[in-house]
């Protein structure tokens, strides 16, 4: 980059809001230490999206951790954790889904949601989910499961995930950080919905169990 384009970049840079938050991961592989390389891949990946995460959410001058620590614990039982700024993933689940990095980016939403409760649970989970399969591995709506039950939003996971998509692209751009905002205040409430569509979440389920059909 010459000293033209770095200057320009200074520039814009508060002016577009960009967060200058960055994140140090601490790994600790030793109850598997030959998972240390995944370990790094996984550093390097949450390292890249915690300030790309925190631009796509609402946390609006909350204080974020400088650190987290992501530990690996020798265990077949599970698949990963998060506490505050602990994350913890299994060395059962790593060994035979090498393939799933992206299940950090998860975790990590859950340390930039922070929120103070985890009610209703198919809003966090469902969040998490957007951003790791939505957003960080770019994945296609055709690719989300479905789920024809009425209620079929509060499945949780790639369902919600799926159904959030659907909403940000098409009836109700915006919607997920209006849903994190409203989270971090515990003043989760269905109205979020029609106040972003114009629409009730029953009915916005109904037309994206129709849209996914058709
Ligand atoms: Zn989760």
């Amino acid at each position: 980059m010459n000293k033209l384009q770095t200057g320009i970049l200074v520039l814009l840079m508060p002016a577009m809001g960009f967060a200058q938050q960055s994140l140090k991961v601490n790994i600790d592989a030793s109850q598997a230490p030959q998972l240390q390389g995944w370990c790094e891949q996984a550093k390097s990946e949450m390292e890249a999206w915690f300030p790309r995460l925190i631009n796509l959410m609402a946390p609006e001058g909350e204080s974020m951790p400088s650190e987290i620590n992501f530990q690996i614990k020798d265990s077949n039982d599970g698949v990963a954790y998060t506490a505050g700024t602990q994350m913890v993933a299994m060395s059962g689940w790593v060994t035979s889904h090498p393939e799933d990095i992206g299940l950090t980016i998860h975790e990590l939403v859950h340390v930039v949601q922070h929120y103070p409760t985890y009610n209703p649970a198919w809003v966090v989970e469902g969040l998490a989910d957007y951003f790791r399969w939505g957003i960080y591995e770019g994945k296609p709506l055709s690719w989300f499961p479905q789920s024809s039950k009425k209620n079929g939003y509060e499945d949780s996971y790639q369902v919600t995930a799926g159904f959030f998509l659907w909403l940000e692209r098409g009836p109700a751009p915006g919607i997920v950080r209006q849903l994190d905002s409203a989270m971090r205040k515990k003043d989760y409430d269905e109205r979020i919905f029609r106040d972003c569509s114009g629409k009730s979440l029953d009915n916005l389920w109904k037309d994206y169990v129709k849209a996914r059909k058709g």
